[in-house]
């Protein structure tokens, strides 16, 4: 049986150490949390299978002077971190020109076909159907110019990647969410894309099926990672693990390992914020919505109504800054009765991107048994299940579900 280690217990730890378990590995799962406490705990909880395209910066004139000033509630940054991050934050701009996005589109689209399915498949063996809902969710637009042109790239998405979608005028929106203000034009409702009522908790059930399936969860912290002639070493503040293979999802915090393998690779960070809320005057929300004009997005949870905030430029360790949260609840407040907050503190976390959009996943290059799965962005929430998969196959040396080739950690090389 192969001695597996896996470092890192959000989203796509997770997956990769359920798929791993599933095809036999005698697998640890180590994280110096308890499994699904960070990033893939506080996102907007969304499986995206309409997102087959990533988000590009704004390369056009007017929306970089909107962008700025740094008052915008989609992106901010802070100037410092822009130049600590300025290699892979040029790879990210260069490749958000028209034709680079191009390419990436249908690679970065390759993955995504795969999410609702992978997920289905975890969620059921988990038995965790009732964090799931199937209803879809909903963009929501202020101007006529805007609504129409994001339903041309709505109409190229259903063509091209199967993407399901039902445009909703004013009236029809209302019916679904009567309390909705009336600056709000109208909708596109993504109809194959599902949301998760306690991300966090879908992961801890996910890390629940591993560990029926043998698997073993380690809570320690990690300190170095040392090349042995069995495999590698993993050592950590609970003492050294030996394993033949380890996989490397540290999302985030990829870096540090990067850094100590020799690697360089254009991680950066675009930190983002959640805050819960009581409705208020007995209002409803039943859809998640992403007020596409503004850059946030306020979805029904367990825990209260989330509001996460867009991309904050940032390093990982800086503390936090609220002022986008406040400028993206003062901006609900104008559309929708929120009520009042449920928690004194933000919760701040940090998607890992790459400088070309697309997650690391697959072998490290130069050293054997090394595995890297990080990079996911904005969406490895949505991407985990299908990530696990892929990691099993190509380890077990099959042809993967996906093509891998465009996320390969050698094309940095
Ligand atoms: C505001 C916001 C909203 C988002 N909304 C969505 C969404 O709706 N849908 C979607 O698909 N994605 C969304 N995302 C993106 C998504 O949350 C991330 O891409 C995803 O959670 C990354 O998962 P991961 O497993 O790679 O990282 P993580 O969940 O961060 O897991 C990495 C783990 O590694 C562990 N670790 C690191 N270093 C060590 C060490 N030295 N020792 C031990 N453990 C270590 C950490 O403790 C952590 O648990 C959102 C992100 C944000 C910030």
């Amino acid at each position: 049986m192969q001695e597996t280690i896996v470092l890192g217990a959000g989203m796509v730890g997770v997956s990769i150490a359920y798929h791993l378990a599933e095809r036999g590995h005698s697998v640890t799962l180590v994280d110096r949390r308890a499994p699904g406490q960070e990033t893939s705990f506080g996102n907007a909880g969304l499986i995206q299978r309409e997102a087959v395209r990533p988000h590009p910066f704004p390369r056009d004139l007017a929306n970089m002077w909107r962008v700025l000033p740094n008052r915008s509630i989609d992106i901010r940054y802070r100037a410092g971190a822009m130049f600590s991050a300025a290699e892979p934050l040029l790879q990210y701009w260069r490749n958000s020109a028209p034709e680079a996005f191009a390419k990436i589109v249908p690679e970065y689209a390759s993955l995504i076909v795969h999410c609702t399915a992978e997920h289905e498949r975890m969620f059921i063996a988990a038995g965790a159907q009732d964090l799931i809902r199937k209803d879809g969710w909903l963009q929501i637009f202020r101007t006529a110019s805007v609504f129409e042109a994001e339903q041309a790239h709505a109409a190229d998405i259903h063509e091209r990647f199967g993407v399901e979608y039902e445009v909703l005028d004013r009236e029809a929106l209302h019916r679904l969410e009567p309390n909705l203000g009336d600056a709000i034009i109208g909708a596109i409702h993504w109809t194959n894309s599902w949301s998760v009522s306690d991300p966090g908790a879908l992961v801890q059930a996910y890390a629940r099926a591993f560990e029926a399936r043998g698997g073993r969860v380690l809570q320690a912290e990690a300190q170095d990672l040392v090349e042995t002639a069995a495999g590698w070493r993993l050592d950590t503040d609970q003492g050294p693990i030996d394993g033949a293979n380890v996989v490397l999802a540290t999302g985030p915090w990829s870096n540090h390992w990067l850094a100590k393998l020799g690697y360089d690779m254009p991680l950066f960070h675009m930190r983002g914020y959640h805050m819960h809320y009581e409705a208020a005057d007995g209002a409803t929300l039943h859809y998640a919505f992403l007020d596409h004009e503004k850059g946030y997005l306020l979805s029904p949870k367990r825990a209260g109504l989330r509001l996460t905030t867009g991309a904050e430029l940032n390093t990982l360790e800086a503390p936090p800054r609220t002022g986008q949260l406040e400028a993206a609840e003062a901006e609900v407040r104008t559309i929708f009765p929120l009520g009042s907050r449920r928690e004194p503190n933000a919760w701040k976390g940090a998607r890992p991107c790459m400088g070309d959009m697309k997650p690391v996943i697959g072998p490290a290059p130069g050293r054997d048994n090394l595995w890297l799965a990080f990079g996911h962005g904005h969406q490895g929430f949505t991407l985990g299940p299908i990530t696990g998969r892929v990691v099993g196959e190509m380890m077990a040396g099959e042809t993967p579900t996906v093509d891998m080739t465009p996320f390969r950690a050698d094309r940095f090389s």
